[in-house]
């Protein structure tokens, strides 16, 4: 059942973005949540350029951005480092002129932060954590928006997890920087929202990628919410990218500040 919706779904195109031009932070593999969400938005007609982290993964960018339609540029960007974060705008704003979205899918913590005690969370990893997940969407929303604003507008997606409000073993110092992420999606939003710029999060639930295997019992985490979501299954990428789509597209053009739950239902359940 399931397959088949999944089948159908992957194959829905339109010209609802055509025109539109998008910047994803956060490839790292097929695997990769952004990925599923390029391919979403790419065949929703949107043309997008991607960044990623260091010259090691611009092999692997290369290979997944030559399977979409037109040409994507792609730049390189370490998110902590504030130069190399205004050095991709200008190259965005060489490339494309102006920007009509960004996707955010960028999370890191140290492994022995995921894991363990709360209570044992270093300063280190602490800030390591919340400067990589959390912090980095302020800066690369501050570096869209006079783009977004040369479009007259723009679309902002970041990517979080449940471990936010609630406690979920192992995930640790990840849900609090989740928790600041969401506050900041809400603060960007009222910031911006004058300007037509929107900016929401996508709360996803659990999925096999190179980062959620750094977690301490990822495996349970995914059996975990099989049983208990409503729909009775793990979310598929497809799904997660569709969702996105949606928010990034102007059939969400109301909504800004929210956090989306694709999670098969997950979140609801009480026990
Ligand atoms: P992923 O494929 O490993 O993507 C994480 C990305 O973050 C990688 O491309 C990684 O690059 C990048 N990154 C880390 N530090 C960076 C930095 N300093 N500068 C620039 N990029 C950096 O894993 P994913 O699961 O798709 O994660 C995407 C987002 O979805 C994250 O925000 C994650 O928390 C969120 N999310 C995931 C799940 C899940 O179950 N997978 C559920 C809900 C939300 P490197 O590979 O070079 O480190």
């Amino acid at each position: 059942m399931s397959e088949k919706i999944m089948t159908e779904n992957s194959a829905v195109t339109s010209n609802i973005l055509k025109g539109k031009k998008g910047l994803v932070f956060g490839v790292a593999n097929k695997r990769s949540i952004a990925w599923g969400i390029s391919k979403a938005v790419s065949q929703h007609g949107a043309q997008l350029a991607f960044a990623y982290q260091g010259e090691r993964l611009r092999e692997g960018v290369e290979e997944l951005a030559k399977t979409l339609p037109g040409h994507s540029p792609l730049y390189s960007c370490d998110v902590t480092k504030e130069d190399e974060v205004k050095a991709v705008y200008e190259k965005v704003e060489a490339d494309f002129g102006s920007l009509d979205f960004l996707v955010h899918c960028i999370a890191f913590a140290k492994k022995e932060d995921l894991g363990g005690r709360v209570v044992d969370t270093s300063r280190d990893g602490f800030l390591l954590a919340h400067d990589i997940s959390s912090y980095s969407l302020v800066t690369l929303v501050r570096g869209a928006e006079p783009l977004f604003e040369k479009a007259g507008g723009g679309s902002v997606v970041a990517l979080t997890y449940l471990g936010s409000e609630k406690v979920v073993p192992n995930y640790n110092v990840m849900g609090m920087a989740k928790a600041s992420l969401e506050a900041g999606v809400r603060y960007l939003a009222s910031d911006l929202g004058k300007k037509n710029i929107r900016v929401n999060g996508l709360s996803a639930g659990p999925v096999n990628t190179l980062a959620a295997r750094g977690i301490a019992g990822f495996t349970t985490m995914l059996e975990n919410h099989r049983n208990r979501a409503p729909l009775g299954r793990n979310v598929e990428l497809e799904e997660v990218g569709n969702a996105a789509f949606f928010l990034l597209s102007p059939l969400s053009s109301g909504i800004t500040g929210e956090i989306l739950y694709v999670d098969c239902g997950y979140r609801i359940m009480g026990a």
